[in-house]
């Protein structure tokens, strides 16, 4: 593997279980942790996929340990006696097994809570190697655990991805954070942005010079996922030039592709929006036809939502548009429900009703059959009212989503309603 000498912080990937290579399960965990490291600073060294066998494990971590920093290991945390990663982790640090109280404690009170019996067998889940620091696990009964064998940091956690994924971002993400001097990551900035095409961002980037050359300082990675394109400013080293350089990198970035920028912190949009209008104390509504409640859904994933979002109206056929936000019917005749009369309607009739000082509205062909010449499957309209001191505009905006079919339409229509929203929040708080 060529190691780039700017980056000086490697990660391997264990993932464990014989489902696995058996080839009856597919390993998500690994592409799913390589991207979050990745995201973090760290490069990536090795994936390495195993069955449940103590003397392949301890091999294998031992021989991972030698080029990479961090280690993190998926599976084998269960009570059976095929989960056999906490014995190999041990056997490879050198160390034996000890019972940890405060996991004891925690264990029995979950099953507590769960009103089931704890059976022997879950005592396995509260041994742990020796000097290993314990990982909570919100989702299941596993605690995953962090030690360090020799100058490696290794960090176990459970195979079921809705039990791993939590602990990675609550636990293991902040571990690495407060590490990263340590750990040599190199100071960074990061940008997510909207509406921007990778071919866009290429050229307004090659205008302003050599940014993207492969040994430029800060070194520019762009990856473009779900309609948002991530973009990295990586200082080479950690000297003050270099730091000063990035520095000013990010003023310039900021300079020329401000209006896109939507979060540099955050790279969901949902996320970022609830994060917008909890701070700004926007109250916000939608009111859904094509989309079905999947905008009111993404958002509603956001803890503390409830501050600013207490309803939203799913309004499918022309009837409910009337009766539950007031759209007058001659529009609908008029017009049809997919138009920019009707959804400035709907995002009118849903504000008013919740009190919010925002609405997002949206109507659209998702197909497959419904389409006409004027109005194509994958039209969508978007209607969006904001009310600010007293002062209300109600505006709209079509897209068309090419050669989508119904499940791509309703989704891209999901993201780009946030954007909408996203956008709307951003400049009612700049007022
Ligand atoms: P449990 O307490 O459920 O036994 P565990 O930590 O012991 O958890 P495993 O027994 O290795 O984990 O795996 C449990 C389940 O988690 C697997 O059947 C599989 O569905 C899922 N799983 C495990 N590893 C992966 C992986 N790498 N990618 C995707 N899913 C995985
Ligand atoms: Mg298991």
């Amino acid at each position: 593997m060529q190691v780039d000498p700017a980056s000086s912080c490697h990660f391997s990937l264990l993932s464990l279980g014989d489902e696995l290579v058996q080839g009856k399960k597919t390993d998500t965990n690994s592409p799913w942790l390589a991207r979050e490291l990745v995201e973090l600073g760290l490069e990536p060294e090795e994936l390495c996929t195993l069955d449940d066998g103590v003397s392949h494990i301890c091999a294998a971590l031992l021989r991972l340990a030698v080029a990479a920093d961090v280690v993190l290991i998926t599976g084998g945390l269960g009570p059976t006696l095929d989960d056999v990663t906490r014995e190999s982790v041990a056997a490879a640090a050198g160390v034996g097994l000890a019972e940890d109280a405060g996991a004891l404690a925690w264990l029995t009170g979950r099953f507590q809570e769960m009103g089931r019996d704890m059976a022997p067998s879950n005592l396995r889940q509260v041994l742990f190697p020796e000097g290993a620091r314990v990982l909570p696990n919100e989702k299941g009964t596993a605690p995953g655990f962090h030690m360090t064998i020799g100058d490696t940091e290794v960090f176990a956690l459970p195979g079921p991805p809705r039990e791993m994924k939590p602990m990675f971002r609550n636990s293991v993400a902040p571990i690495l954070e407060s590490l990263g001097k340590s750990l040599g990551l190199l100071p960074r900035a990061r940008f997510y942005l909207h509406s921007t095409s990778e071919s866009v961002f290429a050229e307004q980037v090659h205008r302003a010079g050599e940014w993207m050359a492969r040994d430029a300082n800060p070194l520019v990675a762009v990856t473009a996922s779900h309609g948002v394109l991530s973009v990295q400013l990586t200082a080479r080293d950690r000297t003050k030039a270099s730091t000063q350089k990035l520095e000013q990198r990010a003023r310039d970035f900021r300079a020329l592709f401000g209006d896109f920028i939507y979060s540099e912190a955050e790279s969901r949009p949902a996320f970022a929006l609830g994060a917008n209008l909890i701070a700004a104390g926007l109250k916000v509504t939608m009111a859904e036809s094509c989309t079905g409640g999947g905008i009111a859904a993404a958002l509603t994933d956001v803890p503390g939502i409830s501050a600013v979002f207490e309803r939203s109206y799913v309004t499918y056929s022309n009837a409910a548009k009337h009766s539950e936000l007031g759209v007058p019917e001659s529009l609908l005749e008029t017009h049809g429900a997919v138009s920019q009369e009707v959804v400035e309607a709907m995002a009118l009739g849903a504000a008013e009703r919740a009190g919010a000082d925002l609405a997002l509205s949206v109507s659209g062909i998702a197909g497959p059959g419904g389409g006409t010449d004027t109005k194509p499957v994958g039209l969508v309209w978007f209607g969006v009212y904001a009310a600010h001191r007293g002062e209300v505009s109600v505006s709209s905006v079509s897209h068309r989503f090419p050669n989508a079919d119904r499940t791509q339409v309703r989704t891209w229509a999901v993201r780009t309603g946030l954007m909408l929203l996203l956008q709307t929040a951003r400049d009612l708080a700049k007022k």
